[in-house]
């Protein structure tokens, strides 16, 4: 069957995108990380599943060792599934994204949400960015700028529109990633036809 999964880190909104995008209800927040294998949900008006994939990142009491777990876990969900999966949704807080990518830029480590952006495109999953908690940004289109440039697109975002999706998932506001997925699904099947 065809596939779009939700990847992101702890507390970016995911749980609550889901159930905007299905309708399910389901407890968020509750044993953070704790989430063990993906889990599926049928996006009821296109005709998939919707992956939830655990998020990553701090979780207070949950061990490192654990954390790295969770993160073997995805990657290789993603590799094995690479094939089926027809879009990604790599949701990111808008408010503090580039904050936390800066922190951790520098040295010898990659901030989780550049990794996991550049590791979806080597496997070939068209993937939008869903900047999620747009509602608590004032510096709109700077702060898509700097997240584009963080991410290695070339600003302004405007031109990005097919993979920078700024929503927010609390009020509902989720036009600019249902264009963009629709667009991704779309190619799909004219490159189907050919
Ligand atoms: P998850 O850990 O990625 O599944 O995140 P949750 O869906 O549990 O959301 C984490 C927190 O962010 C909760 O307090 C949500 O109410 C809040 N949140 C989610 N989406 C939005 C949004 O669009 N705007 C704002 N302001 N808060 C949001």
């Amino acid at each position: 069957g065809s596939e779009a999964v939700l990847v992101g880190r702890s507390n970016v909104g995911k749980s609550t995108l889901m159930r905007e995008l299905t309708g399910h209800t389901f407890d968020t927040g509750r044993n953070p990380g704790v989430t063990r294998s993906p889990n599926h949900y049928d996006w009821a008006p296109e005709d998939f599943v919707i992956t939830d994939l655990p998020g990553y990142g701090f979780m207070s009491g949950v061990p490192e060792e654990r954390r790295e777990e969770i993160k073997t876990g995805i990657v290789r969900y993603l590799e094995d599934n690479a094939e089926k999966i027809l879009v990604a949704i790599h949701v990111v807080d808008g408010k503090s994204v580039v904050d936390i990518i800066d922190r951790h830029s520098g040295g010898e480590e990659i901030p989780y949400d550049v990794e996991l952006f550049h590791f979806l495109r080597e496997l070939d999953i068209p993937t939008v960015v869903a900047v999620n908690k747009m509602d608590k940004v004032d510096d709109r289109d700077e702060r898509l700028d700097a997240i584009c440039d963080r991410l290695g697109l070339l600003p302004p975002w405007k031109q990005w529109q097919e993979t920078v999706a700024p929503i927010s998932a609390k009020r509902g506001q989720l036009d600019p990633l249902e264009k963009a997925v629709r667009t991704h699904l779309h190619d799909q099947e004219r490159d189907d036809l050919f």
